[in-house]
């Protein structure tokens, strides 16, 4: 496990620093900190946790393994229940931009993730890379398309 790499939601800190600590059990601060250690959990694959970290009322019988090629983080901004993030990913040859609206909750002290409105499409290749890299999509990840 590469605790001493740049957690992968984007925040510039350590993933041992960031949201490791809160995947193995630390409670996260914000509702914003809970969601960037979910989506780091969904690229590191802690599916226990992602169905932990699930509002009790809202969380599906399981959370299925999947093996979405994320490429980043963005989050676009954030209230004390809500966050809005676009998040990039590669779906064979294509460069997808997943941007959802997320709220959230505390359950005994503990931010839980209740739904989100999401909207997921391709992204354009002369807009902003949704890895959040700033680069255009055909200047950033779009370039390694086959
Ligand atoms: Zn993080
Ligand atoms: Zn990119």
């Amino acid at each position: 496990m590469a605790r001493n790499k740049p957690c992968p939601c984007g925040s510039g800190k350590l993933l041992a620093d960031c949201c490791l600590p809160i995947i193995k059990g630390d409670s996260a601060a914000t509702a914003e900190a809970l969601m960037r250690s979910r989506y780091t959990a969904y690229v590191l694959g802690y599916w226990d946790y992602l169905h932990q970290s699930w509002h009790p009322n809202t969380r599906p019988s399981r959370v299925s393994p999947s093996d979405t090629d994320w490429l980043g983080l963005t989050i676009v901004q954030s209230t004390t229940e809500s966050v809005e993030f676009i998040a990039g990913f590669r779906e064979e040859s294509k460069i997808m931009a997943l941007h959802e609206i997320s709220r959230f909750m505390q359950v005994d002290h503990h931010w839980r993730y209740i739904d989100g409105q999401c909207d997921i499409s391709e992204a354009g290749r002369n807009t902003p890379c949704p890895c959040g890299s700033g680069k255009k999509t055909r200047h950033c990840c779009g370039k390694r398309l086959p």
